[in-house]
Order: C-alpha cells, then sequence, then structure tokens
C-alpha cells in the first residue's frame, strides 16, 4: 500500500508547514505581535481617557465580543479537525506498515521515549528549583484564592478506559486515545482483509488528502486566530501577567530553555544524528500556534504537517507518535509542576527529602500522561502532584493568575518534545527522508 499523498493541486493555498507558507508564517507573527500590542493598549488606554463607559464598551464589546468570538471560531476550527486527523490518518499509518510487528516495536520505542524524556525534564525541574530556591521568603500560608481540584477516577479506571466500548462515543467525546485505539484496529484488521482491506484503505488515503486540505484551508485564518488569542490575554490581564511571581516565572523559564537546548538537542545531534538548527528552523510556525492557542490538541494538525512535509517523517510513523504524544507526553507541564512543587514547598516551610523527590517524579511523569493537551490542563494534575507530597491543592490558586503566559511557552515545549521523538523514533525505523529534512524549502514528502 502506498503512503498517502501530501501532495497538493497546484494553486490551492498554502499547506501547514512549507516554503509559500513562508509568508503565512510571517502573517502569523504579524498577528502574534499585533495582537500583544493591541491587547496592552486595550487595557492601559480606556482607563487613562476621560470618557466615562469607555471601559466597560471595551471589555463587553471588544475583549468579550469580537476578541472572543473570533480566537474562540479559530481554536473551534482547529480542534475540529483533531477526530477525523487521528482517526484517517492512523488508519492510513497502520496499513501503510502492513508489519504488525513492526507497529509493536515503533509503539513500544515511542512510549519509552516519551516516558524517558518526561522523567529528565521533571528531574531538571526539581534540581534547578532546589538550586534557585523561587520560594524562598515567599510565605505562602493563607495568601491564596480557593482552588477546587477535579476528582480524578482511580488508575484501573483509567487503564480500562483508553480501550473503546463505543467507538463513536470516543469520537463524539474526542477522547483521544481511545480513538488511537479504535484507529489501530481497524488499520490491523485492514492488513489482514485482503482485496476488500485494500479497496477500503485506499478510501481511507483519499480521505486523508481530503482532512489535509481542510487544514489547509483553515490554516489561512491562522494569523487573525492568532492576532484574536493573544490580544484577548493581553487586553484582560495587561504587562501584570508578566510581574510578580518573578523567580518563579524565571525558574520555569530557565528550565523550559534547558530542557529543550540541552536534552532535545542532545537527543537530536548524538541519538538521531540531525540537524537541531534546521529542525529548529522548521518547527517555528508550529511553535507559534503552540504559543498563541496553548493547547498541544490544537496546535497538533500543525505539527503532524510539518513533521511529515518539512522534517521528512513518513505518514506510518508521524501519524502515530504525533496524536500519541499530544495526549501523553508533556514535558513543559512537567517541569512547570516540579517548579510549583519546590516553589510552593518552600514557601510553606515544607521540607522535601529523596523519597519526595522521587514520588514527585513518579507522579508527575505519569500526571503529565493524563494531562489533557488543552490551556491550563496542567494545573488540575497538579492538584496530584501536591497531594501527593501532602501540599494543600489550594497553594494552585497563588500561581493560577501567571499560569497563562507559562502555559503558552510550556505548550511550545510539549509539542516540541513529539516532534523530537518523532523524529527520533522515525530515524531508527528509516522512515525519515534525510534529503527532505535538510531541503530548506522541503514542500512535500513524496509518496511511497
Ligand atoms: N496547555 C498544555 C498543552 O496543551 C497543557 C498544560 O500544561 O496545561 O500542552
Amino acid at each position: 500500500m502506498t503512503e498517502p499523498q501530501w501532495s497538493r493541486p497546484e494553486g490551492t493555498g498554502a499547506t501547514p508547514g512549507h516554503t509559500t507558507k513562508d509568508r503565512l508564517t510571517l502573517r502569523i507573527f504579524l498577528g502574534l505581535v499585533l495582537g500583544f500590542a493591541v491587547g496592552l493598549v486595550l487595557y492601559y488606554l480606556p482607563p487613562a481617557l476621560p470618557f466615562a463607559g469607555l471601559e466597560a464598551w471595551v471589555q463587553e464589546y471588544l475583549i468579550d465580543g469580537v476578541f472572543l468570538v473570533f480566537g474562540k471560531i479559530f481554536v473551534n476550527l482547529l480542534k475540529l479537525m483533531i477526530v477525523p486527523l487521528v482517526l484517517v490518518s492512523l488508519i492510513c499509518g497502520v496499513t501503510a506498515s502492513e508489519e504488525s510487528k513492526s507497529l509493536g516495536r515503533l509503539g513500544s520505542k515511542t512510549f519509552v521515549l516519551y516516558l524517558f524524556t518526561t522523567a529528565v525534564a521533571i528531574t531538571l525541574a526539581l534540581l534547578l528549583g532546589q538550586l534557585i530556591d523561587p520560594g524562598a521568603g515567599a510565605n505562602l500560608q493563607g495568601d491564596f484564592e480557593p482552588f477546587q481540584p477535579a476528582e480524578r477516577p482511580p488508575f484501573v479506571q483509567v487503564l480500562i478506559n483508553i480501550f473503546p466500548d463505543n467507538p463513536m462515543q470516543a469520537m463524539a467525546e474526542g477522547n483521544m486515545l481511545q480513538v488511537i485505539v479504535f484507529a489501530i484496529l481497524v488499520g490491523i484488521a485492514l492488513n489482514h482483509t485482503g482485496e476488500q482491506g485494500r479497496r477500503i484503505g485506499a478510501i481511507f488515503n483519499d480521505l486523508n488528502v481530503v482532512v489535509m486540505k481542510l487544514i489547509q484551508l483553515i490554516m489561512q485564518l491562522a494569523p487573525y486566530g492568532v492576532f484574536f488569542l493573544v490580544g484577548k490575554v493581553f487586553a484582560e490581564q495587561g504587562i501584570d501577567l508578566l510581574k510578580g511571581l518573578g523567580a518563579y516565572m524565571a525558574c520555569v523559564l530557565l528550565a523550559l530553555l534547558l530542557h529543550v537546548s540541552g536534552t532535545y538537542m542532545s537527543i537530536l545531534v548524538f541519538v538521531a544524528r540531525l540537524n537541531p538548527v534546521i529542525f529548529l528552523s522548521k518547527m517555528r510556525s508550529a511553535l507559534m500556534f503552540a504559543f498563541s492557542t496553548a493547547s498541544s490538541a490544537a496546535t497538533m494538525p500543525v505539527t503532524m504537517g510539518i513533521v511529515e512535509k518539512r522534517l521528512g517523517v513518513k505518514n506510518s510513523v508521524a501519524s502515530f507518535t504525533i496524536p500519541l504524544g499530544t495526549t501523553i507526553n508533556m514535558d513543559g507541564t512537567a517541569i512547570m509542576q516540579g517548579v510549583a512543587t519546590v516553589f510552593i514547598a518552600s514557601g510553606y516551610g515544607v521540607e522535601l527529602g529523596p523519597a519526595e523527590y522521587i514520588s514527585v517524579i513518579v507522579t508527575a511523569t505519569l500526571a503529565s500522561i493524563g494531562t489533557a493537551a488543552v490551556p491550563s490542563a496542567g494545573m488540575i494534575t497538579l492538584a496530584m502532584v501536591l497531594g501527593q507530597v501532602g501540599l494543600p491543592a489550594e497553594a494552585i490558586g497563588l500561581i493560577l493568575g501567571v499560569d497563562r503566559i507559562l502555559d503558552m511557552v510550556r505548550t511550545a515545549v510539549n509539542i516540541t518534545g513529539d516532534a523530537v521523538v518523532t523524529c527520533t523514533v522515525a530515524r531508527s525505523e528509516g522512515a525519515l527522508d534525510q534529503s527532505v529534512f535538510d531541503d530548506p524549502a522541503a514542500l512535500e514528502v513524496q509518496p511511497g
């Protein structure tokens, strides 16, 4: 069975991650900068002007009106693609690998690498938290808004829930792990069904082209979507978003930076033997998306497009590793949770010993699997990590105020981790086309 075609008919617009789209990348970047600037103007200007009622008008009609509506519509359009993309693309991926054995090998390699990078991330965060001690001097007791963590299901239930009893329900609820399991099973069945299987497989390949086309079309709206999303955040919180809890934020950002430049780049250079500069430069539009939407799930269509078309990873690998990574691999989130734990412990005057640190590493690694790929989800699983070492979940209220900006950055790290592991696994499986990776203007992956 051939690889699904990523090529597009001429003159139909840019794709998520290619050169005519370098103009699109630039426009997205402009949207980001303009959103930031306009957001700040909307935050600071109306209160300074002598027009009664202007502030309320801006809030009601602009921030909660135009910005909210267009930002949400754009995120909805991106999310709309998630279920069709994962289902169709993964079925194509499995039918392309044909051998269930190679699928098992691919699965275990990917899973181990995802867990490994997350464990490194959280360890790094804890070490840095210890070194910098961002909570030193902060007496946090009583200094927070209450935060009610959601109930979490018992572990056995989490395990059982990976397997769907109703695929339609799984798709309707956007339960990604269940959709992944369903798509893999359908793909394996198609591989074992001879002529009929090949016919249906060909239909899925065609559907895949249509789904990619739809994503290309939606991407045309990206500069506007990014403008409204970023604009709303800064119009509501101003630059104060960046102030306060400075040491905590600096510590999280530093750990994120070290993880990308240290862990990821070493894996790329020493394990995958790939050029990290090319990798990062090709990832830039996905990074901007992750930053603006603060959702790895919403960014997934872009990540997938770039990994396949610009980094040269075969669909048979990327269609599996990217949706899986989006769902279970959140290194940036784990880093925030590590630093937050050290920060809160220190602010509450609680000493953490080696046993607590190990327990934080294990819990945060597992929590990152269970964190939904949507904005602020990491805050919810943080409650679980804090609870593990006896810290009050209410303390989360304290860092909530500055979480949005950190969420934007850590989401970019989350998707970078997915792409690094994908390239590494693809390389080891002989499923990465080096000429596409090296080509700065790589337009498409040729079929086969
Ligand atoms: N926003 C993150 C993501 O979608 C999850 C989180 O850390 O809150 O990847």
